[in-house]
């Protein structure tokens, strides 16, 4: 068995190879060729997650699990909130192959995976990037957005103020002006919204929103969570990860519960990757990625880590 420990992972995977690897799986689900196991995830208690999510992608190659959760105490330990390892296995032998640290892997897989939204379903003039959202993986998605996007400026707006600095120094990072503003304001001026907190209520509603904006939601990845109105997200065009997903512990949970749309109305992100479901149809729609986190997602992106940690002879190897 190979390991490849999380201190490697920045200089192994760059956000490039994260955005190619989560797009290719997401086309490999569309077409059938890749498939998720059903996500486990309990409480642990004193708001810690914990669970598993796994899958097959026969066209890549690949079987695995990743391992770990959410641990609000962290942040006060000096490490992150997430939690996590991805061990991948042969899907011929079912053989363990590679333990991969995950916790980096998760912050670039799921910036990834709205900045492939973004790329697929903003408006091209798309100008203005609306943060609502300031915690550890805020900083990843804006950087991902930057990439697809030529935005001239950022608003954002978080629960909790004091965080908002770590909005501001990765827009300054970025070159880009930051503005702290209410929801109101920042969904009157942003072109593209993402959402990523880990909320129970709404914070962005119906009202704030206009015709024309992409929103990528983030931060519903549990039973129980919510980060826009239902009524907004029914007023979208809904695209996913993976549909299942969505409806059973993604942001659609609400609006599919108040019976607002309909699993069927919600299109499999990687179906526009292959051409075979449209994108954006018109500059006024406001098109929707509930970004639920599949755990092919981790599994491609460990078997870029694993594939440079070889190719550079980084790998360390473990006999069983
Ligand atoms: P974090 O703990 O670093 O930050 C939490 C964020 O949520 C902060 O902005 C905080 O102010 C906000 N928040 C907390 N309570 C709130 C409330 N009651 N109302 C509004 N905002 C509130 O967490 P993180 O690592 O940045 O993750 C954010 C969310 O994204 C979590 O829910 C996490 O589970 C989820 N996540 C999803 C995926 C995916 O693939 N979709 C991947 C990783 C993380």
């Amino acid at each position: 068995m190979l390991v490849v420990p999380e201190r490697l992972i920045a200089d192994l995977v760059s956000p490039e190879d994260a955005f190619a690897a989560v797009e290719a799986v997401f086309a490999a689900m569309a077409s059938g060729a890749a498939y998720n196991f059903p996500v486990v995830r309990e409480a642990l208690g004193e708001g810690r997650q914990y669970g598993f999510k796994s899958g097959l992608d026969r066209s890549g190659g690949l079987l695995g699990v990743k391992s770990g959760g959410y641990f609000p105490g962290n942040a006060g330990r000096g490490i992150p909130n997430h939690q996590s390892t991805v061990f991948l296995f042969d899907p011929d032998s079912g053989q363990l192959r590679a333990t991969v640290g995950g916790n980096l892997l998760t912050a670039l897989r799921t910036a990834a995976a709205s900045a492939i939204s973004i790329g697929r379903l903003a408006r091209p003039d798309a100008k203005v990037l609306g943060m609502v959202g300031a915690g550890h993986q805020s900083a990843f998605q804006m950087r991902a957005a930057a990439r697809v996007r030529t935005f001239e400026r950022v608003v954002g707006w978080n629960y909790h103020p004091e965080m908002l600095p770590r909005l501001a120094d990765t827009a300054a990072e970025l070159g880009l002006p930051f503005e702290a503003v209410d929801l109101a304001g920042l969904g009157a001026q942003a072109d593209v919204i993402i959402t990523v907190t880990s909320s129970t209520a709404p914070s962005l509603m119906d009202t704030h929103v206009r015709p024309g904006t992409h929103l990528a939601c983030m931060g519903t990845d549990t039973r129980g969570k919510q980060e826009v109105e239902a009524a907004l997200f029914a007023r979208a065009r809904v695209f996913t990860d993976e549909v299942a997903q969505s409806v059973a512990i993604g942001e659609a949970q609400h609006a599919v519960a108040a019976g607002l749309i309909a699993e069927a109305d919600i299109t499999p992100i990687g179906a526009v990757i292959n051409g075979t479901a449209p994108g954006r149809r018109a500059d006024d729609e406001i098109t929707l990625f509930d970004g639920t986190g599949v755990g092919l997602q981790d599994l491609a992106a460990a078997e870029v880590a694993v594939q440079r940690a070889v190719e550079r002879g980084l790998a360390s190897e473990v006999a069983l």
